[in-house]
Order: structure tokens, then C-alpha cells, then sequence
């Protein structure tokens, strides 16, 4: 499998929030607690080694039926291995609900990997999920997925996360608001773009804090969390390579120099584009915003801006 390097999120990019506030336009019914009708459901987790764990659960009559199987007891262990999801499932941990796409495979300690995660990027950003007043949930589960997750509540305390299959190992993962579109491949071991986990968590933590800050500062954020989360679990951090050297991909740090400003508006409205400055310069005016002003700064930005809402 190859890595593409220029292979970067979605977030907040215009194409995306276009078709998502388009398409929720015609589908705009609301996620609402519930439960199951009276069924039976039955989930096959199939390990590695081909063990089939099948798991049958009787839920209660209630008004709204969830398709997805609760699979939150099978995750209470730390199995490291793999495990493939036949069918659609979901999670409530404590910080997150985790809602699983047919036929995906990942470790079988993703949810100490993503807690672990979150923890890693509240301590690098200096800010805390535990922020709750500002949070927007969205309703593009239902646009991907139809009925098959409604009625799993959309808990204001928790980020929502959901880990799609990814079919050739290239898609890209992005966040909107208070939801984050994940990929399986994003976990496997063989393949390299686990650190946008730590991207796209880092996006949804900062976003509960204040309305966009524009794409420097979201994208330097994303790329700041990356890069230290990475050094943090010791890990390597191969889209960072681009961000740090750039010659590699005609960063022109020159008009940067001469006009900062300027750049910063034109990085901010800009359209995507190959060399990604905005990722870059980012990364780079967050990095230096942290050595001059303290490891507090995205955490009194963010409490700025939300004076502003
Ligand atoms: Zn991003």
C-alpha cells in the first residue's frame, strides 16, 4: 500500500459543507432517543484467528428502532486483535459514541486507542472536551446512512465518530462540527495515515470551543496536534514531513515573509490546492503562537472567539 503524503483531510473544506448542508436540507429529520422495537439482533465480531464471537441481545419496545447492534460489551476488553464487523454496530463509551460501517476492520482496542487519543490532544491543545455550550451536532449520519443509526441519542458531551470502511485504502477522513468520518485503514497497522486521527479528534476538541476560526488556525491546529500527539506515543508522523520542509512541496516561504498578512487572508479564503499552505503556514503560526505566548494561547483564542459567536 502507498501513502499519498498530499493525502489530507477534508474538514471544513467547502465542497463538503456544501453537499452536507445541501443534502440535510431534504433529510432533516432529527436523531431522537430510542430504542429498539421488540427484536432480536444478532452481530458476528470474527476475530483474526476466525473466532466467531456471535452476540444476541433482546431490546426493549420503544418507539424507534436502531438497526445498529450496541456492541459496547465486546470492546470492555483490550484484545489487540484485529476484528472485522460484519454488520452495523456502534459504542457509548464515556467520551465518545463510535458508530461502525458494515464490514470494517481495526484493532480490537480501538476504544482505548481513540480515549487514549483524546487525552493525548486535550494535553498538547491545552483545551478540554468537557466544553459543551457550543457544540453543533450534525445529521450526516443519516444523509450516509439512512434510518441505520437513528435513535442513538446525540450526546452533547460526546464527540461522534464514525469509522467507515474504506474500500481502497485512500480515502480521506474529515470533521464537521462535532463529527468525524474516520476510516478503517486509518487504523491498520500497515498503513500510515493513523496520525489523522489525532488531526481530526484535535479539529472536533477545538470546535467545541468557539465557531471556526478560519482554515490557518483550524488546519494549524490539526497539524500542531498531529505532529505532537506522533512525538508523544513515539510514533512517526510522515504527513508532517511536508509541513516541515518546504522545499518539498513549493511552500514559497518568501511571500510569507514579505507580506504575513496578506498570505494569511489569501491561505484563509483560498480553494484546496496541492500544496496545501494553509496546513503549513498553519502549522507553523501555531507552532510559533505556542513558543511565544504560552501552551495556553489556543485555549485563550478559543475563549476569545467564542465571545463572538
Ligand atoms: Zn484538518
Amino acid at each position: 500500500m502507498t501513502h499519498n503524503v498530499n493525502g489530507k483531510d477534508m474538514v471544513l473544506s467547502l465542497p463538503w459543507i456544501l453537499m452536507i448542508a445541501m443534502l440535510a436540507g431534504c433529510n432533516g429529520s432529527a436523531l431522537e432517543n430510542g430504542e429498539a422495537r421488540g427484536q432480536t439482533i444478532v452481530t458476528s465480531i470474527e476475530t483474526e484467528e476466525s473466532q466467531e464471537l456471535a452476540m444476541v441481545e433482546t431490546v426493549q419496545d420503544e418507539a424507534i428502532k436502531i438497526k445498529a447492534q450496541d456492541v459496547s460489551s465486546f470492546f470492555d476488553g483490550a484484545s489487540k486483535d484485529q476484528v472485522r464487523m460484519e454488520d452495523y454496530g456502534y459504542l457509548v463509551g464515556e467520551r465518545y459514541v463510535l458508530y461502525f460501517d458494515k464490514d470494517t476492520s481495526f484493532p480490537g482496542d480501538l476504544k482505548r486507542q481513540i480515549e487514549e487519543i483524546m487525552l493525548m490532544d486535550e494535553q498538547v491543545l491545552g483545551i478540554s472536551f468537557s466544553v459543551t455550550d457550543l457544540v453543533e451536532n450534525k445529521n450526516w449520519l443519516e444523509v450516509y446512512y439512512g434510518d441505520v443509526f437513528r435513535g442513538i441519542p446525540k450526546y452533547q458531551d460526546k464527540i461522534h465518530v464514525m469509522l467507515a470502511k474504506d474500500e481502497n485504502d485512500g480515502a480521506i477522513p474529515w470533521t464537521d462540527g462535532n463529527e468525524i468520518m474516520l476510516f478503517d485503514s486509518d487504523f491498520d497497522p500497515d498503513y500510515s495515515s493513523r496520525e489523522m486521527v489525532y488531526h481530526e479528534i484535535a479539529h472536533a476538541l477545538r470546535l467545541r470551543h468557539s465557531l471556526f476560526l478560519g482554515k490557518v488556525l483550524e488546519e494549524g491546529i490539526g497539524v500542531y496536534a498531529q505532529y505532537h500527539v506522533a512525538q508523544l506515543l513515539d510514533t512517526p508522523c510522515w504527513c508532517c514531513i511536508q509541513f516541515l520542509q518546504s522545499s518539498a512541496v513549493g511552500f514559497d516561504e518568501a511571500a510569507v515573509v514579505a507580506d504575513p498578512e496578506g498570505k494569511f487572508r489569501e491561505y484563509n479564503l483560498g480553494g484546496r490546492s496541492k500544496e496545501q499552505p494553509e496546513y503549513q503556514y498553519g502549522f507553523r503560526l501555531i507552532t510559533f503562537l505556542m513558543e511565544e505566548y504560552g501552551n495556553d494561547v489556543i485555549q485563550r483564542l478559543s475563549t476569545n472567539a467564542a465571545k463572538y459567536q
